[in-house]
């Protein structure tokens, strides 16, 4: 008999765990897995599938909107925010139990319980009953952060909160500058709210292409989103059923609710890492190799938790890249070159590769090629919108090695594009493509005139 209970014990039930759990069972292992919430983890939870769907909520009023230009005349429309949340909650319900049905189906036993490492060998659940496993992956994903403490913090919510407010608010405060503010930022705008984003630096999305910070930006603020960037929320005080939030510059602003997005925190406390001999990484995640083995031989770690490219497609490939190769019998690492990103804001913004900045800072001779037009959807509509199309190439080589969009479907064609500049695709492989037309991206393939550096021409 074996001297221990299960071959694998995954900690955490979210986008890595699902889907290490499932294969490993796949390949014959015995695993248990631990979730001490809900099975699915903050995508399918507070993530991606919940975001989308108030995103896919937002978006209703702007078409009503331009429907006008098309000769559509519509009634008054009316938003309930009610009936949003719980269309959505049953929604998760659903695939909440998809998930338990298919672990169950592949043979993992799952224990709704928090669980940490007693030793490298030993899992521990919130009962106190103990678990000998011969190897542990955790993937407890990660947490909102709310950053420095400044008086009234705890009248702060984070996007957990956002996702079950019992109303829509109609002046909402958000603090940050990353994908999770400004995709909010553009939901509440969307359904009505008025919206401040505040973001301490000097621009909104930060490691995006400049560029596209700049133009989304700009058609954000055009469709009424207040952005205010080099500034802070310096207190939140309640103030008769609202709140008055002074920002760092003195000036004041009245919020119904006011949002935290300022980064999200691996969750590696009270889980008994150190003792085990887990080291953390200095980004704050567990430090892994690229099989993602901790410097524990029998613990792997996958995910948020490790603080590498923090998405669900990524989660999910480290955690089948381990199962295959510790239970697979076929090494496996994960190349997490090129992945590509989309921030579902107004307008969207998808992007690969590397940035106009980065290629500079890394190639011997970088081309820019770039389309801005006004779509054609936005020509009957009169939408004030613009599409960005940026292709960045190495000079020398003649490689595609960045591409970024901002406009509507921006994502689905990053995710396209994504596979051209994986596979290394040259520029002339994109001129040598025929145009599909009339789509937004076919100006990928009809871009022949280089462009100016967009870092010289904001400086002329
Ligand atoms: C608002 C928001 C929007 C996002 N949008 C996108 C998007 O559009 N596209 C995209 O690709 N990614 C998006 N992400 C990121 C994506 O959700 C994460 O990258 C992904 O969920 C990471 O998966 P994971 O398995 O590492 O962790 P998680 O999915 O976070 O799962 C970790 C699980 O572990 C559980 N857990 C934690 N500690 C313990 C413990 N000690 N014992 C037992 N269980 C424990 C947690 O309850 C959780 O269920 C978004 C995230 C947020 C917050």
């Amino acid at each position: 008999m074996s001297e221990y209970d299960v071959d694998l014990f995954v900690i955490g039930g979210g986008s890595g765990g699902v889907r290490a759990a499932r294969i490993a069972a796949q390949h014959g292992a015995r695993v248990m897995l631990a979730e001490e919430y809900r099975l699915g983890g903050t995508c399918v939870s507070r993530g991606c599938v919940p975001k989308t769907l108030l995103v896919y909520a937002s978006r209703f009023r702007a078409e009503f909107d331009d429907a006008a230009g098309y000769g559509w005349t519509l009634g008054h429309a009316t938003f309930d925010w009610p009936t949003l949340i719980a269309n959505k909650d049953r929604e998760i319900a659903r695939l909440e139990a998809a998930y338990h049905a298919t672990l169950e189906k592949a043979g993992v036993t799952i224990v709704k319980s928090r669980a940490t490492l007693a030793d490298a060998h030993c899992v521990q659940l919130a009962n106190g009953d103990r678990l000998r496993a011969a190897y542990v992956l955790i993937c407890t994903g990660g947490t909102p952060s709310y950053g420095d403490q400044i008086p009234g913090l705890e009248h702060a919510i984070s996007s957990n909160e956002a996702f079950q407010l019992p109303e829509l608010p109609r002046r909402v405060v958000i603090q940050g500058g990353g994908y999770i503010a400004v995709e909010f930022a553009g939901i509440f705008a969307g359904l009505g709210s008025q919206v401040t984003l505040v973001y301490r630096g000097e621009n909104i999305l930060r490691g995006f292409d400049d560029e596209v910070r700049q133009h989304l930006r700009a058609d954000m603020e055009k469709h009424g989103i207040r952005v205010i960037t080099g500034c802070k929320v310096a207190a939140i005080e309640p103030a008769g059923g609202h709140f008055s939030v002074r920002f760092s510059s003195g000036n004041h602003v009245t919020a119904d609710r006011v949002m935290f997005a300022t980064g999200r925190a691996p969750n590696v406390t009270a889980m008994g890492l150190k003792e085990a001999g887990v080291e953390i990484a200095k980004n704050g995640g567990i430090a892994v190799d690229e099989y993602s083995r901790t410097s524990v031989e029998n613990i792997y770690a996958v995910g948020d938790v490790t603080n590498r490219v923090n998405l669900t497609p990524v989660a999910i490939r480290e955690g089948h890249a381990f199962a295959d190769t510790v239970f697979g019998g076929k090494p496996t690492a994960v190349d997490h070159a090129n992945v590509p990103t989309a921030v579902f804001s107004d307008p969207e913004v998808g992007t690969v590769g590397l940035t106009e900045t980065q290629a500079r800072a890394q190639l011997a001779q970088t081309d820019i090629y770039k389309a801005m037009f006004k779509p054609l959807k936005a020509t009957l509509s009169g939408r004030d919108t613009t599409v960005l199309i940026k292709l960045v190439v190495d000079g020398l080589s003649d490689q595609v090695v960045g591409c970024h969009v901002v406009g509507e479907g921006a994502a689905e064609i990053a995710q396209v594009a994504a596979i051209a500049v994986k596979m290394g695709a040259s520029k002339a492989d994109f001129d040598a493509t025929m145009a599909l037309h009339p789509t937004t991206a076919e100006e990928l393939v009809t871009m022949r005139q280089k462009s100016a550096s967009y870092a010289r021409a904001a400086a002329e």
